[in-house]
């Protein structure tokens, strides 16, 4: 019996991941590039997909995108800041003439189901997961399936109280106290005035430390509201000193000992992803898998 063969394409907001293998320990083929031009891009990434056979295909992109089945816009990216990029037609650009089971969905989610399948939160039913990067975005997992239904969870925009001596703007056009625009990358670059790869020592200490009460305090929002087994945390963010132990303390004040369970203090509550810059592409594979599955 020949092995099924899935392929999986990863539309990033600056980066594509096209993959054509049945998980991260085999990958029988890659295309990496940048995002560009809407034709450009799904163009350069619909002929790698015409060079290979397989059997269903996972689109994992950026948002906001439509993914009711029953609506006419259903793989397209709705509206975004991205110029050109409002409105278009993800999936049928990529499926081409190829006649296979296609699954869409974020590039979040995708992730979300890579970790669970392969990474951080493997074996675990019930998990979130956040990546606090150029913006935050999360994928929510019940019962081992995605959390949709009118749209996909927006976790980037969960309000979060503000402290009290922060008078420092929102980033997000929409909202003057979310997640995001008071602790995502540029949300934190633009109070300390560089990037955070390029700061000091001292500042990037300074930055753990707001970003680690903004993010213990967001999380708890998802600790009472989903009752996650564990919190995948993760992206540029989360990569300065010591945030994941940060985070847990603060996470642990903010709950203030309700409902008291051992679980919500221990290590592996708050943990970092495993499959850093793959689990999109790896994701992908999963939703061609699902896809898969759904068609037999
Ligand atoms: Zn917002």
């Amino acid at each position: 019996v020949k092995p099924l063969l899935l392929a999986g394409v990863e539309l990033g907001g600056t980066k594509v991941v096209c993959v054509v293998g049945t998980g991260p320990d085999d990958v029988a083929a890659e295309l990496r590039l940048e995002t560009r031009r809407p034709e450009e891009t799904l163009g350069a990434a619909a002929a790698f997909l015409a060079e290979h056979s397989f059997d269903a295909l996972g689109i994992a992109s950026f948002g906001p995108v439509e993914l009711r089945p029953a609506d006419p816009a259903w793989g397209s990216i709705t509206t975004t800041p991205k110029p050109g990029w409002s409105g278009v037609d993800v999936v049928r650009a990529l499926r081409g003439a190829a006649s296979v089971p296609v699954a869409f969905d974020t590039d979040v989610n995708a992730a979300a189901l890579a970790e669970g399948r392969w990474g951080a939160a493997r074996g675990i039913d019930s998990f979130v997961y956040v990546t606090v990067g150029t913006g935050i975005g999360g994928g929510v997992v019940t019962d081992g399936r995605l959390v949709h239904g009118l749209v996909h969870p927006e976790l980037g925009h969960i309000p979060v109280a503000r402290r009290p001596d922060d008078r420092h703007p929102s980033v997000c056009p929409y909202h003057p106290d979310c997640w995001e625009g008071l602790t995502s990358g540029p949300a934190l670059m633009e109070r300390f005035g560089m990037r955070l790869e390029d700061a000091d020592d001292a500042v990037r200490e300074e930055a753990a430390e707001l970003a680690a009460g903004y993010l213990g305090a967001g999380l708890r929002t998802l600790v009472y509201a989903l009752a996650p087994q564990r919190i995948v945390l993760g992206g540029g963010v989360a990569s300065l000193p010591g945030l994941h132990e940060r985070v847990r303390a603060m996470l642990h004040s903010e709950l203030a000992g309700y409902p008291g369970l051992p679980e919500h203090d221990a290590a592996g509550f708050v943990v970092p992803p495993a499959l850093g810059g793959r689990a999109g592409g790896l994701g992908a594979l999963v939703l061609a898998d699902e896809a898969l599955a759904r068609s037999v």
